[in-house]
């Protein structure tokens, strides 16, 4: 291929100017223009290096193009990638195996995104308490929390708290409530005789990096037994060692109903999906009443196996303890006036801002300038969720832009 002429490349649009005219304009990009990542870094198209922070969301705990991820897909991709659910596959048990054995959970099944886990959860908690519970077909009711984010499909923003999420997208399925998130009073007072399940992420990422109080969740996992609700623990973000234990719901030595995996489960390369649950529970699934095209495939199923594998042969849970506390304690050290709270659990970290001194958004690009990348959530909150492979070194290098970021803010003027 010959090398384009000076006018085809004056002429050609850049490609965030095509994501600009042809996207749909649901998301608020940072300028950046990315082209490669290695590990905890990316690099734009001219050769600038930056340090993520964000992991895609969760989605790339094990780092970007992992070695053994990578070789684990390109072998299977050149071997077989879909066969659909029609039929047996060499990797699919293994790796449902796999996730049981170190989850606790009886059966797995797999989706793509982790929207569909939840919605998977969803159905079965429906056909739970129709079928064991006995409550009457269509009355089932599931408890969610306020602030919750458990993805994007019509049914799940119905439940959101979020105006955005939900305005002009009704009408809101109905047959859920919504709590307090950390009050176990009113998890007492709001179930009742048709509650079929709480749905809950155990720490709250979208909704702001929340902890909850100690022994908030072992007491939510006590009331549900007791009251014969199934306990949902949204994982897909939490979960797989990012807040510094394979699951968050280990911190208090519970083990839910039903758990969803997503994110950092496909290593950083693939959407893989899981729903995994109780033996009961998972038996009201037969023939025909749930699927997905891919979920399950050869492709995802070995790349989810390697994921597993490389999450507990490179120790990532007992990474993030010890270097998310590490990360913790420096950036309390932090004095700024800019600083309103510095929270979180393993590499599971959240940045809350003054607003006298601009918005989270605002300071992500600040941070942008500084070679780290990040994004805000709910306004006023930075995350700070790295890939779980960073070295302490790294660490010492992310404080440092933090610290340069801060020092280029102003406060914004007082208009009162
Ligand atoms: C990201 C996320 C989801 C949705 O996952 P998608 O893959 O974007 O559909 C669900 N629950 C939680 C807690 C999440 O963080």
């Amino acid at each position: 291929m010959s090398a384009p002429s000076l006018a085809e490349v004056l002429n050609t649009p850049s490609a965030a100017a095509l994501e600009e005219q042809y996207g749909a304009h649901n998301y608020h990009t940072l300028p950046v223009d990315l082209v490669r990542g290695e590990g905890i870094w990316l690099w734009d198209k001219r050769g600038r290096r930056y340090m993520d922070l964000m992991s895609a969301y969760s989605a790339v705990s094990h780092g970007h193009s992992h070695p053994r991820l990578v070789a684990a897909a390109r072998e299977q991709m050149g071997k077989l990638a879909i066969t659909s659910r029609a039929f047996h596959s060499e990797w699919l048990g293994p790796f449902l195996e796999r996730a049981c054995t170190l989850t606790g959970m009886d059966r797995a099944l797999p989706m793509n995104s982790g929207a569909e886990a939840v919605e998977t959860a969803i159905k079965a908690a429906r056909k739970w308490a129709s079928v064991v519970k006995g409550i009457p077909e269509g009355q089932a009711e599931i408890l969610v929390m306020e602030n919750n984010f458990h993805g994007r499909t019509t049914t799940i923003v119905g439940f959101s708290s979020v105006p955005e999420y939900r305005e002009g997208f009704g009408p809101a399925t109905p047959g859920f409530g919504r709590l307090p998130f950390g009050d176990l009073r009113a998890l007492e007072k709001a179930i009742g005789p048709y509650t079929a399940a709480v749905l809950l992420e155990p720490m709250q990422g979208e909704g702001g990096i929340n902890i909850p109080p100690q022994g908030w969740l072992a007491g939510v996992a006590k009331l549900c037994q007791e009251r014969q609700v199934l306990l949902l623990a949204d994982e897909i973000q939490t979960g797989l060692g990012r807040t510094g234990a394979l699951l968050a719901c280990n911190h208090e030595n519970v083990k839910p109903d039903g758990l969803m995996l997503g994110k950092s489960l496909g290593g950083g390369l693939l959407p893989v999906s899981l729903f995994l649950a109780r033996e009961d529970v998972m038996n009201v699934f037969g023939p025909g009443d749930h699927g997905s095209t891919f979920g399950g495939n050869p492709l995802a199923a070995r790349v989810g196996l390697e994921a597993l594998n490389v999450l507990v042969e490179e120790q990532l849970p007992e990474r993030s303890r010890d270097l998310g506390a590490y990360f913790l304690e420096e950036l309390e050290k932090i004095q700024h006036s800019a600083i309103r709270d510095v929270r979180g659990k393993g590499l599971f970290i959240g940045l809350e801002l003054d607003p006298a001194w601009g918005s989270a958004a605002h300071f992500c690009e600040a941070l942008l300038k500084q070679g780290a990348l990040s994004k805000d959530t709910r306004d006023t909150v930075v995350r700070l969720t790295p890939p779980l492979v960073i070295s302490r070194a790294e660490i010492d290098q992310a404080l440092q832009k933090i610290h340069a970021a801060l020092e280029s803010l102003t406060p914004v003027a007082d208009h009162s």
